[in-house]
């Protein structure tokens, strides 16, 4: 029986998992963590439910949601988001409105977004002003105005580099909008389709996101496939132009296991971080070194209180607060907390062992809970109880030249027979967890086809 290694259990991982097993494969993932999820684990603590930051369900592939309805069944509720800016004491409604920005600030200001997006405009036309980085994808689609009081502070903390040395292709992939005349025809109900931005209802199981990978993971041990958690992947063992097997390390001790093929979906740079591997590793090495990430650490509070406030979530961009995002997992569920009882997620951005990453868990709570007064949230007195999780791969960093290096990792495993590497960060993509599972069994496809 040809065996298929997986590394990795979240949506991607699980997905080419849930696809091969009980089709004659010996499918085995491989999983560094205690419990499957990836990025779209939920952690359960004293009743209540926590996400990696919140997590919504939403695709344009009828044929996915169908697979994850029947999978669920009762337990797939359907939710609606409210989501909000909160900036310098006020609260913009998420996507951005016209309608919001006239009525909370003044005609001046967004007569003056106009104005300046009209300048842009025909600047554009006349010097041609390319798109090169997140700050000019911006300026040329919205002006100057809008970019420096929505975007720019924000953009700067959640990535923790300067906009203007972070690749446009991030704007791209994640602002749904074209420029400023669309949020004005959307604004006047001509938008012409409903982007991922601005969907206002979404899937979410009652008990957390993670559910639905619990639901999936049942489904592959329950078809025969193996799940091995706590086993961090090490090195891939090379036969020629083969992989022949993985080496992966369980309780201090190395294992090997033979396979015929190998569906990577754990960060491409710790896939090929083996060093001293002759000339043809060169390149590699250094293109390992050269990509980033973006980490994060979520502060999870338990309170004692009904709710905080109508918001899913909230966007926090000024760069005097920690934070980037408060999420209150009970308007995702109400199974998130228990009976009269709320919560609340703060996720704050960070690099890998830097000082926030590694700061006392008290101080980074006191930080926390001042900022979240300052923005106008008290909890302080009704604080039940506090843990952090962390996340050190959140988000890959599309540095301006991340496409040179990531070219030189997907070509040296391009020459490689029989090893795909899929998902997230294993292939450095900002993508959504349909995307990932869609990927997932793309690839579990290419395993079945080969001869
Ligand atoms: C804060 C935040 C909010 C998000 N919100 C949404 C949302 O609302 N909706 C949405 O659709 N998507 C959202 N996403 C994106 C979503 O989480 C990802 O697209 C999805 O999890 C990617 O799945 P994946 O399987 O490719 O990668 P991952 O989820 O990263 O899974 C990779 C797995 O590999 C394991 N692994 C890593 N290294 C090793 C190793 N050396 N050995 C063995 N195993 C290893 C990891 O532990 C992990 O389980 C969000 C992401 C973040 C960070």
């Amino acid at each position: 029986m040809e065996t298929v290694v997986i590394l990795g259990g979240g949506p991607c991982g699980l997905s080419a998992a849930w696809e091969l097993s009980g089709t004659g494969k010996n499918v085995v993932i491989i999983e560094a963590q205690s419990s499957l999820g990836g990025l779209c684990k939920t952690i359960s603590y004293k009743g209540f439910n926590f996400d990696l930051g919140g997590h919504r369900f939403i695709s344009e592939n009828d044929e996915l949601i169908n697979k994850i309805k029947v999978l669920m069944g009762d337990e797939l509720l359907v939710s609606e988001r409210i989501s909000a800016i909160r900036l310098n004491g006020r609260e913009f409604q998420y996507p951005l409105s016209a309608g919001d920005i006239l009525r909370q600030t003044d005609i001046r200001f967004l007569s003056g977004c106009l104005i300046d997006y009209a300048y842009q405009s025909i600047y554009k036309r006349i010097k041609h002003s390319p798109d090169t980085s997140f700050e000019d994808w911006v300026i040329n689609r919205f002006g100057k105005k809008l970019y420096n009081t929505f975007f720019k502070d924000y953009t700067r903390k959640l990535w923790g580099i300067p906009p203007d040395k972070l690749s446009s292709d991030w704007a791209a992939e994640r602002i749904s909008l074209l420029n400023l005349w669309d949020v004005v025809l959307r604004l006047c109900g001509f938008g012409e389709n409903t982007p991922r931005t601005y969907t206002r209802n979404f899937f979410y199981p009652k008990q957390g996101i993670g559910q639905i990978f619990e639901f999936i993971a049942n489904e592959i041990k329950g078809n025969g496939g193996s799940i091995i958690l706590n086993a961090g992947f090490k090195r891939l063992l090379f036969e020629g132009e083969r992989v022949k097997g993985i080496i992966y390390d369980i309780n201090g001790k190395d294992e090997a296991i033979d396979c015929d093929w190998v569906i990577s979906t754990i960060p491409i740079t710790d896939l090929l971080c083996n060093p001293d591997r002759g000339e043809e590793w060169q390149g590699v090495s250094e293109a390992v070194r050269s990509l980033r990430y973006r980490s994060l650490r979520f502060l999870n509070i338990l309170i004692d209180k009904p709710e905080i406030g109508k918001n899913t979530w909230t966007y926090i961009p000024d760069g005097k607060y920690i934070m980037t995002r408060i999420q209150e997992p009970g308007k995702r569920s109400p199974y998130n907390a228990p009976d009269g009882m709320t919560s609340l997620i703060l996720e704050i951005p960070c690099f890998y062992n830097d000082e926030v990453w590694n700061m006392p868990d008290d101080l980074l709570f006191k930080r926390c809970i001042n900022d979240l007064l300052e923005s106008g949230i008290d909890v302080n007195d009704k604080v039940i109880d506090y843990f952090y999780t962390r996340e050190k791969h959140a988000y890959p960093i599309y540095h301006l030249d991340y496409k040179h290096h990531l070219k030189e990792l997907t070509s040296f495993l391009d020459s490689k027979e029989n090893i795909l590497t899929s998902g997230r960060n294993g292939l450095f993509r900002y993508i959504f967890m349909d995307r990932a599972m869609e990927m997932g069994f793309e690839a579990a496809k290419i395993v079945q086809n080969s001869k």
